[in-house]
């Protein structure tokens, strides 16, 4: 085939501010003085003060909004299509929570403000604890950690400060599966504990005798998700946990997967003792870039004592009735500044208000539902190249694997997803579980129509069919998207974020 030429945003190099800043351009010129002048020295020491002026961008209003407007066109995000990528849970953010999250009470105090001054923020962050708690079936909860991973490294902190509370030093070890996230292995590193890893049974589950094996009284913490990111709901969560608390190990649930299963069951019930939830892959907060997130914990009765401090309190009677308490002296202390990302709470808790209980357990039983659609369509249109790694009802997402495509089409799992972005849609996560060949990774939310659903079926559909013609139609793609292929290992490892002021 002959490539088609480079659309006109694709030759357009994309310019930074600062190479469009002109001497004595301004966007905004504030009235002039209309009080007595002090002297800057006045106002801030000579010290503390630049000796030049700092190498701003100087730019007139209408460039500064083209030039934001174009660099979000060429992103892609929720608001713009499907976007369909497994273990990240991208479901729709209703506008309603912007608008909370920006009233000014809440979006102009200041992290400092006494709790007196501050109770209905407070007020606020006690209901979230008390509904996210009841939502696992744990009741000690905190908001502290801001992500997922932070809630991870916050719960391995913790089973180290139970077992030490307890005099048991023996215990360097955390037993993780091999389907595990890399946040998982990466965060017990980080805590100075070694990883085991434990093996994956023929259903796609823990190898409940592999597990067996390698509990023992070196082992601090067993650490897994339930939906599993194979998407699988393990069938023997029970006696796994039973086996971590035989061999004195705490248990830890990593909630990312947590959109399948709320108000259906819950960890603390399944026998878990630690539970990080996603705000921002659960709870609606958008995502995607690096943040703001909210990785909160909740705990059992056995770990409380040692939960970040300080905790968000009601006194009955109190005044003020919502407070921070400090004084518990067997906490693992701080695990950031301040209390954590207050407008993600506020967006969660009014995700949480919303729908209620009924309506939680709706959205995850509407997300096992358009998985499950989903996984039958693609069966139909791409079942012999795209065969589902283990053939079970799924849960809120599934893998598929593409080395049949590979052998038999010539197209790896990389290629199907650039191309996949010529025709709209953001691809699914590739590449991992890694125990899965050419795996992708596909979690369709409940936030989706059918119709969407369907138009993706066919897409891939399509892509199959293209490529049994030309492979090379899929090798090279994409080809409207406003950069072409990249070098994603230089991208990653040299990435270029900072352009210096010129
Ligand atoms: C996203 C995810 C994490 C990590 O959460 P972050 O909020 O990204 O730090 C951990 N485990 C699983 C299964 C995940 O999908």
């Amino acid at each position: 085939m002959t490539l088609p030429a480079d659309t006109p945003q694709q030759r357009e190099r994309a310019t930074t501010i600062f190479e469009k800043s002109v001497p004595g351009r301004r966007a905004f010129v504030p009235p002039g003085l209309d009080v007595p002048e002090i002297p800057m020295s006045d106002l801030i020491p000579d010290r503390a003060r630049r000796a030049s002026p700092p190498g701003l961008p100087e730019i007139a209003e209408p460039e500064i909004v083209r030039h934001y407007n174009r660099m979000s066109r060429r992103n892609f995000d929720l608001d713009a299509g499907f976007y369909p990528l497994g273990s990240c849970t991208m479901k729709h953010n209703p506008k309603l929570h912007e608008r909370l999250a920006g009233l000014p009470g809440n979006a102009r105090l200041h992290p400092a403000q006494r709790p007196a001054a501050a109770q209905g923020a407070l007020k606020l962050m006690w209901h979230l604890q008390e509904a996210l708690g009841e939502i696992v079936g744990l009741r000690a909860v905190s908001l502290q950690p801001s992500a997922g991973s932070h809630g991870e490294l916050a719960g391995v902190l913790l089973a180290r400060a139970y077992h030490e509370d307890r005099g048991d030093a023996r215990r360097t070890r955390v037993l993780t599966p091999d389907t595990a996230h890399g946040t998982n292995p990466a965060t017990v590193s980080m805590a100075g504990y070694e990883v085991v890893k434990v093996g994956t049974s023929g259903d796609g589950g823990v190898d409940i005798e592999d597990l067996r094996s390698k509990a023992d009284d070196t082992i601090a913490c067993l650490m897994l998700t339930n939906p599993n990111t194979l998407g699988l709901f393990d069938r023997n969560i029970e006696e796994i946990t039973r086996i971590a608390r035989d061999c004195g190990a705490v248990a830890y649930y990593d909630g990312a997967n947590l959109n399948a299963i709320m108000g259906i069951s819950r960890p603390g019930d399944m026998g878990f003792d630690v539970v990080h939830f996603n705000l921002h892959k659960s709870f609606t907060q958008p995502h995607g870039g690096g943040g703001p997130g909210a990785g909160p914990i909740a705990v059992s009765e056995r770990v409380a004592p040692y939960l970040p401090v300080p905790t968000v309190v009601r006194r009955e009677g109190g005044d003020p009735q919502f407070d921070l308490d400090f004084d518990r002296p067997k906490s693992i202390g701080r695990l950031r500044g301040f209390h954590g990302n207050y407008g993600v709470f506020v967006r969660s808790y009014a995700y949480i208000c919303s729908l209620g209980a009924e309506g939680l357990r709706e959205a995850s039983e509407i997300a096992v539902l358009n998985a499950n659609y989903l996984l039958a369509r693609l069966k139909e249109v791409a079942g012999d190249a795209l065969p589902v790694a283990f053939d079970r009802i799924c849960g809120h997402e599934f893998v598929l694997s593409g080395a049949p495509m590979k052998r038999d089409l010539g197209i790896r799992t990389l290629d199907l997803a650039k191309r996949l972005l010529d025709h709209g849609y953001h691809p699914p996560t590739v590449y991992f579980p890694l125990l899965v060949e050419e795996a992708l990774l596909i979690e369709p939310t409940e936030t989706e129509t059918r119709e969407t659903l369907d138009a993706f079926a066919e897409a891939v559909g399509a892509i199959l069919a293209e490529a049994a013609e030309d492979p090379a139609i899929a090798l090279h793609a994409p080809y409207t998207t406003p950069v072409r292929r990249l070098d994603e290992a230089t991208a990653a490892r040299r990435p270029v974020v900072r352009q210096p002021p010129t």
